[in-house]
């Protein structure tokens, strides 16, 4: 096949009908869960002024550091695509003066991000997230419940085998000093880290226990660990988020090298995969923790928060894999046939009549052949066909044929919803 002249961009997708159907059952789960929990919808912008993120999310991330789409505007802003959700939503908070509001202030989000990544599975340029928020709060309860909600909504989504990987990443008061001692490890065997750590090790050295390569993880998994080395309110607030999610009865395993690769987090942070070679493959299905210095850092008031994201493709990719199917939306148990202009006409009305009714009709108006209509009907399946011929329509009658049993039986036009609600047993 000869390719198009035009092709959506390398790494971004149209999403087609086929897949609609998943982006709207995991919205609905979302939103259900939300509403259960009394979160708020948020929408904030697709562009940000660069500098939210290069602040918000750290100059040594790879996100900023690599995968942001930024550009300089005809009026000379430096705008960004926005690569993640959490950093605008504070802005928002920040913004909008949601810091008078009576806290803890809880808001969701459900939308497109773009990161400039090499495609590859479950990778792409323009993917969405779906994200919860919540602000002024620091009790190691809302940490869990966080992680309750993106559990809760992947169970609701049929995917089993889920399993959450936890870690406390410290605060400004301990982790210096845990940064500290991981470089002195570190330094003495630079020589044998893959030339992006050899890099980290100047900006970030935290981020090289996220490293996948083996043979920084040879190195990765002798080094000291923070959790040794957490201050005693880190200490006591881990304690007591794993003593939440014992007692919900989550699934957890720690992973001493969790550290999300982002700057902002302190304290928790998490992340759920599926339990599979596969799914650990495709990396976490979502992810979070806690960052109780964003909100000031991008310039607003203390204010503890913790939250997190899901990646809508990958649980659709986990979806199709694991064969989850749902309940399909409504079907039509009507065809409406027509032969002739004036039957054409009429029932355009009568389509709208059903409408207003609620009834789920489908027709093919652009087609003449009884025929044709007749065998589309019954490919549908539906349980009845009504037939508007071109002496039915100057009587103003119509056939209603039972698709099951062949019966046929003529009603007058006007009568038909009416007659059609009676067959399907629906009441007013
Ligand atoms: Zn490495
Ligand atoms: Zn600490």
């Amino acid at each position: 096949m000869k390719r198009p002249r035009f092709q959506s961009p390398t790494g971004m997708h149209d999403i087609l009908s086929e897949d609609q159907k998943y982006f709207q059952k995991i919205y609905e789960v979302c939103e259900n869960v939300a509403n259960f929990y009394g979160f708020q919808k948020i929408e904030t912008t697709i562009l940000e002024e660069t500098e939210l993120f290069s602040r918000g999310v750290g100059v040594a991330t790879d996100i900023v550091g690599k995968q942001m789409y930024s550009f300089r505007t005809k009026g000379g802003d430096y705008l960004t695509l926005r690569p993640e959700g959490t950093a605008p939503t504070v802005r928002a908070f920040i913004e909008h003066g949601m810091q008078n509001l009576p806290q803890p202030v809880k808001l969701w989000y459900f939308g497109p991000y773009f990161r400039h990544e090499k495609p590859q599975l479950g990778r792409f340029r323009q993917f969405h997230h779906a994200g919860f928020e919540v602000f002024g709060e620091e009790s190691p309860i809302i940490d869990a419940q966080i992680i309750q909600i993106f559990y809760n909504i992947l169970r609701e989504l049929k995917l089993k085998n889920l399993i959450i990987e936890i870690n406390s990443i410290g605060d400004n008061q301990c982790r210096p000093y845990y940064k500290k001692l991981l470089m002195s490890y570190l330094k003495s065997r630079e020589q044998v880290l893959c030339s992006d750590c050899r890099h980290r090790l100047r900006e970030n050295p935290l981020r090289i226990l996220d490293c996948k390569e083996e043979k920084c993880q040879r190195i990765i998994n002798q080094a000291p660990q923070i959790i040794d080395h957490l201050c005693g309110e880190c200490h006591q607030h881990f304690k007591e988020v794993l003593e939440f999610l014992d007692e919900i009865e989550l699934p957890y395993r720690l992973n001493p090298y969790l550290v999300r690769g982002l700057d902002y987090y302190t304290k928790t942070v998490f992340e759920i995969f599926e339990d599979s070679p596969e799914g650990r493959a495709q990396g976490a299905l979502a992810g979070g923790g806690r960052y109780d210095v964003l909100v000031k850092l991008l310039g607003g008031k203390d204010t503890p928060t913790a939250g997190g994201a899901a990646g809508i493709e990958r649980i659709i990719d986990t979806m199709k894999a694991r064969q989850v199917r749902f309940r399909k939306e409504r079907e039509p148990v009507i065809y409406l046939a027509q032969l002739g202009t004036l039957a054409k006409r009429k029932s355009l009305k009568l389509l709208e009549d059903f409408r207003k009714a609620k009834i789920q009709v489908s027709e093919s108006f652009g087609r003449d052949s009884l025929k044709a209509q007749l065998s589309r009907a019954d490919k549908i399946g539906v349980k009845y066909t009504l037939i508007l011929g071109q002496k039915e329509a100057l009587d103003g009658t119509i056939i209603v044929r039972n698709m099951k049993t062949g019966e046929q039986e003529i009603v007058k036009i006007e009568k038909v919803v009416r007659e059609i609600k009676k067959k399907l047993k629906i009441r007013n």
